[in-house]
């Protein structure tokens, strides 16, 4: 406990008793340095009981979040990179496969597999409709005829 001056704790006859704790209040109003005394004793009773954590531990957690917050954000960076790719290649790929849909006449959502398609209701297999022909020659080439010949000149 503080050590109080004898005077501040003697009664004053002229001023109402104070408690302790107004004392000290009144006490470091008065002098910034013992107002630093009074914080540094308050703050060292409510950590009694509690072992100081020691500095080199706390930095050492600094030092290990630290690294654990740029692999992850190095981790989200390649995430984000192969997510985009992925999409990329997905979208060519319903392009290509509703290019093809449309070559061989079939619909380009569900190739007749959903009863439930807005598009065909589930008719839409290759042959529904009448292919593309510019699109069928750019896919597969000049078309046979059905006995098998090509259309182009003669074999090399
Ligand atoms: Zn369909």
């Amino acid at each position: 406990m503080l050590e109080l001056p004898r005077d501040l704790i003697q009664p004053d006859p002229s001023q109402p008793a104070g408690d302790p704790a107004s004392i000290m209040a009144q006490l470091a109003g008065s002098d910034p340095r013992l107002a630093m005394l009074m914080q540094l004793l308050q703050s060292g009773r409510a950590r009694e009981g509690a072992a100081p954590e020691p500095v080199d531990d706390r930095t050492e957690t600094i030092v290990d979040l630290s690294e654990r917050l740029e692999a992850a954000e190095a981790q989200i960076l390649r995430l984000k990179t192969s997510g985009r790719r992925l999409l990329e290649r997905a979208r060519a790929s319903e392009e290509r496969l509703s290019e093809l849909a449309a070559a061989l006449g079939a619909c380009g959502l569900c190739w007749g597999e959903d009863p439930g398609c807005p598009s065909c209701r589930g008719r839409g297999r290759p042959g529904m409709t009448r292919p593309d022909p510019d699109l069928r020659q750019q896919l597969f080439g000049p078309q046979r005829s059905r006995a098998g010949r090509s259309d182009e000149p003669a074999a090399h």
